[in-house]
C-alpha cells in the first residue's frame, strides 16, 4: 500500500521499522516491489529539487542546479521534459533557397507534417525525373536518327556523340531538381515525448547546429547547401528540455550564443568551423524554444557566464542538490525502491534479497559519513548495485546476496581507493610506514582523498634554534603549509601555558609525508602537527601503532573533521592498532565489520587526552599531561587577558 511508501507486493513490519535496515519492510526480493511510472517519482530524496522542476516545467521557466555529481541532475531534467506537453512539438524543414543557396530557408510545421511534406517533394521529382528521362531518350532517338540519315562516311561517329550530348546535357540539368526537395532537420513523427537533449561538453557544432563542408564546393558535383545542414541540441531540444551539466566549462562565445538563442526563441545555423565552405551558409532562424537546465558544482557557479546566469536567475529557479538525506524507516524503504529501480533500468540482473539490499543501505550510511544519513551519490550506489547484480549472475545465483554485494564492494574501488592501495603497498614494500614502535616528533595522521578514500599521512617534526633573532619561523613542506601554520600557532598557544621551552627561541620544521599530489584536505590533521611538534619540543616519542585525526581549538579543545570511517579503515589497513577520532564523530563511524578487531577506536575532547594516548614514556608523559590538563578553556582564556 501507499502508506508503505512503497507500491507493489509489500507490507511493513511496524514493530521493527526503526531497527531495520529495510525499514520494516516484506519482501521476498526486489521484484516484489513496483516501479513508478513517471520518471519524477523514481527520484530519491532531492525533495527541494523536484518540486521546482514540476513548478518550472508547468510556468516554463529554466532551472540551474547545483550540487555534486551522480545526486539525479540529469534524471530530474530528463523527468522534467516528461512532464511537458507533447502536443506542441513541431517538425522542421529547410528548402534550398532558389535567390542565394547560400541562405536556405527555414519552415516549421506540426510534428508528423514534415515527413508527408518531404514525401511529397520526392515523389514530385521522381515524377519529373521520369520524364526526363523519356523526353531524353526521345531526343537521342531522334537525334541518332537524324544523324544516320545523313550522308557522310562518319555517320555513326555524330550518332554516337550527340547521343553522348544529351545524355549530359540531361545529367548536369538534372540536380536542379533534386535541390527542390526539402531537408527535414528535425522529424518529431514518432516523438511520445517532449525531447530531452543533453549538450554537456558538447562543442560549437553539436550545440549550435552545423553546415558540413562540401569539398566539390565549386563545380557541378556540389550538394546543396540546404542537405548539408545540421541541427544542434538546442534546435533539437525545441519544446523540450536542454541540459548543460558542467556549465561553466562551456566556451564563452558558445555561453553568449546559449543566451541569445534563450532570449530569441529562435537561432539561425550556420557552418561553425571558419575555414569550412559551410561557414559561408547561414539558414534562417531556426525555432529552439527550449527550457534549459543547466548544472554544476559550487565552483561552476563562479565561472559561468554572469549575463547567463542572471538571465536564468530572473526567469527561472536556481536549487540545491542534497548529497545526503535523514535516514528514516520511510527512506530506507525508499532505497530499496532504488535498487529495484536500478534493476528494472538494467534488465539483466537478478532481483536483490532482503539481506543483499540491507547490506546497500548499510553502504549508503557509510557513504553519508554523517550520522543518520544516507548518502544521495546514488549513481554511485547504482554502480554498485550492477556490479552486485553481475556477480550474483556469474556466480549463477538466481537472487544476488549479501554475499555478492560484499564482493562487488571489494571489487568496485574507486581510483583514489586502488591508488591508496597501491601506495600503501609500495610503502610496505620500502617499509616507509610503522617500522619502529615509538619515535619522537613522527605522528601517524590521516587524511581522505577523492570523498571516499582514507591514506595514512605520517607528520615529521623537528625543532632547532631561531635562526632569525626576533622570532622562531615555522616550516612546512608541501601543500598544507598554510594548516601547518595555523596548527601550530593554536598549539603554540596551549604550549606558553605549560612548557619551559619558549616557542618565539624555536624554528619549527613540519613534513609531510606525501601521498602525491593534491586530494589531501588539511584541517584535520592539526592535532596530529600539534602532538609532532609537542613531542619533539619535549622530546618525549610518540607511540607509532596509532594514528589520529582531529581538528584543534586554540583552547585545546579536539573538534569533528570528516571522513572519520574511511580513515580509521585507513589506519587499519595500516597495521595501527589504536586511533584516536574527536568524540563529536563517534556517531559518524560505521566502519565494516572486519576492521572492527582490528583497531581500537579512543574517542577524545581534548589535546591532553590525545597527549596521554600517544605520548610513551611515563615520567615525563604524566607530568606533562597533567600540566596540560590544568590549562581548561577557562586558564587560558585569563592567560591572555593578563
Ligand atoms: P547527475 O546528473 O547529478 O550527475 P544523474 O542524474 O546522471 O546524476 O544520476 C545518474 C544515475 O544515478 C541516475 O540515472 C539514477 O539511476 C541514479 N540516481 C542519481 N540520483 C538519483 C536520485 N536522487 N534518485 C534516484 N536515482 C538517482
Amino acid at each position: 500500500g501507499s502508506d508503505v511508501g512503497v507500491e507493489g507486493d509489500v507490507s511493513i513490519d511496524e514493530d521493527n521499522a526503526e531497527d531495520d535496515l529495510l525499514g520494516g519492510l516484506r519482501i521476498d526480493d526486489t521484484s516484489d516491489i513496483t516501479v513508478p511510472d513517471r520518471l519524477v517519482d523514481q527520484v530519491i530524496g532531492q525533495e527541494a529539487a523536484r518540486e521546482i522542476v514540476k513548478r518550472a516545467a508547468k510556468q516554463h521557466r529554466h532551472v540551474m542546479m547545483i550540487g555534486s555529481p551522480g545526486t539525479g541532475k540529469s534524471l530530474l531534467a530528463k523527468a522534467m521534459s516528461r512532464l511537458l506537453p507533447k502536443e506542441s512539438l513541431q517538425d522542421v524543414l529547410v528548402y534550398h533557397n532558389p535567390d542565394d543557396s547560400n541562405e536556405p530557408k527555414v519552415r516549421t510545421v506540426p510534428a508528423g507534417k514534415g515527413e508527408q511534406i518531404v514525401d511529397a517533394h520526392k515523389e514530385e521529382a521522381r515524377k519529373r525525373n521520369q520524364m526526363r528521362s523519356f523526353l531524353m531518350w526521345i531526343m537521342i532517338l531522334l537525334a541518332v536518327g537524324y544523324a544516320l540519315l545523313i550522308a557522310t562516311p562518319a555517320r555513326p561517329l555524330l550518332a554516337l556523340l550527340s547521343a553522348a550530348g544529351i545524355y549530359l546535357l540531361f545529367r548536369y540539368t538534372n540536380r536542379g531538381s533534386d535541390a527542390m526537395v526539402p531537408k527535414l532537420l528535425i522529424n518529431n513523427a514518432d516523438r511520445q515525448v517532449a525531447p530531452f537533449e543533453d549538450a554537456t561538453g558538447a562543442h560549437a557544432g553539436a550545440m549550435l547546429g552545423d553546415v558540413r563542408h562540401d569539398p566539390f564546393q565549386s563545380g557541378g558535383m556540389a550538394t546543396p547547401s540546404h542537405e548539408r545542414v545540421e541541427a544542434g541540441s538546442i534546435q533539437k531540444a525545441n519544446k523540450g528540455v536542454l541540459f548543460i551539466d558542467e556549465i561553466n566549462t562551456l566556451d564563452v562565445r558558445s555561453q553568449q550564443k546559449l543566451m541569445t538563442a534563450i532570449q530569441e526563441g529562435e537561432f539561425s545555423i550556420t557552418g561553425q568551423s571558419e575555414r569550412s565552405s559551410g561557414a559561408m551558409v547561414q539558414t534562417e532562424a531556426v525555432p529552439c524554444d527550449f527550457i534549459m537546465v543547466a548544472a554544476g558544482n559550487m565552483d561552476a557557479m563562479e565561472n559561468m557566464h554572469p549575463a547567463l546566469r542572471s538571465r536564468i536567475k530572473g526567469y527561472g529557479y536556481e536549487v540545491y542538490m542534497d548529497d545526503t538525506i535523514e535516514d528514516t524507516p520511510d527512506m530506507r524503504r525508499k532505497y530499496a525502491r532504488f535498487v529495484a529501480q536500478e534493476v528494472e533500468k538494467d534488465g539483466n540482473l537478478p532481483h536483490f534479497a532482503p539481506d543483499a539490499i540491507r547490506e546497500l543501505i548499510l553502504e549508503a550510511k557509510r557513504r553519508a559519513g554523517r550520522k543518520d544519513s544516507l548518502t544521495l551519490k546514488l549513481r554511485d550506489l547504482g554502480g554498485l548495485v550492477r556490479v552486485a547484480g553481475d556477480i550474483a549472475r556469474s556466480e549463477g545465483h538466481d537472487l544476488t546476496q549479501r554475499s555478492d554485494v560484499l564482493e562487488a564492494k571489494k571489487r568496485s574501488r574507486s581510483i583514489e581507493q586502488q591508488f591508496v592501495d597501491n601506495y600503501i603497498q609500495r610503502r610496505k614494500d620500502y617499509e616507509l610506514g610503522t617500522t619502529s614502535e615509538e619515535a619522537v616528533g613522527r605522528v601517524n595522521g590521516l587524511a581522505v582523498m577523492g570523498g571516499d578514500s582514507g591514506i595514512m599521512l605520517p607528520v615529521m617534526a623537528e625543532i632547532t634554534p631561531a635562526q632569525s633573532q626576533e622570532e622562531g619561523r615555522i616550516y612546512a613542506t608541501g601543500q598544507l603549509k598554510e594548516m601547518a601554520e595555523e596548527a601550530v600557532e593554536n598549539v603554540s598557544a596551549i604550549i606558553k601555558k605549560f612548557s619551559d621551552e619558549n616557542m618565539s627561541e624555536k624554528d619549527t620544521h613540519i613534513q609531510f609525508v606525501q601521498a602525491g599530489e593534491g586530494g589531501v584536505d588539511g584541517d584535520s590533521a592539526s592535532i596530529t602537527v600539534a602532538t609532532a611538534v609537542i613531542s619533539a619540543l619535549e622530546d618525549i616519542p610518540v607511540a607509532q601503532e596509532l594514528a589520529m585525526t582531529g581538528s584543534l581549538s586554540v583552547r585545546g579543545d579536539v573538534l569533528p573533521v570528516g571522513g572519520v570511517t574511511h580513515k580509521i579503515e585507513a589506519a587499519a589497513k595500516a597495521g595501527c592498532e589504536r586511533v584516536i577520532i574527536p568524540k563529536a564523530n563517534e556517531d559518524d563511524v560505521m566502519i565494516e565489520d572486519e576492521y572492527e578487531e582490528q583497531i581500537e577506536i579512543i574517542p577524545v575532547t581534548h589535546i591532553s587526552e590525545v597527549l596521554d594516548v600517544a605520548l610513551v614514556g611515563e615520567p615525563e608523559k604524566d607530568s606533562l599531561v597533567d600540566r596540560l590538563k590544568s590549562i581548561t578553556g577557562k586558564a587560558l582564556d585569563s592567560a591572555s587577558d593578563s
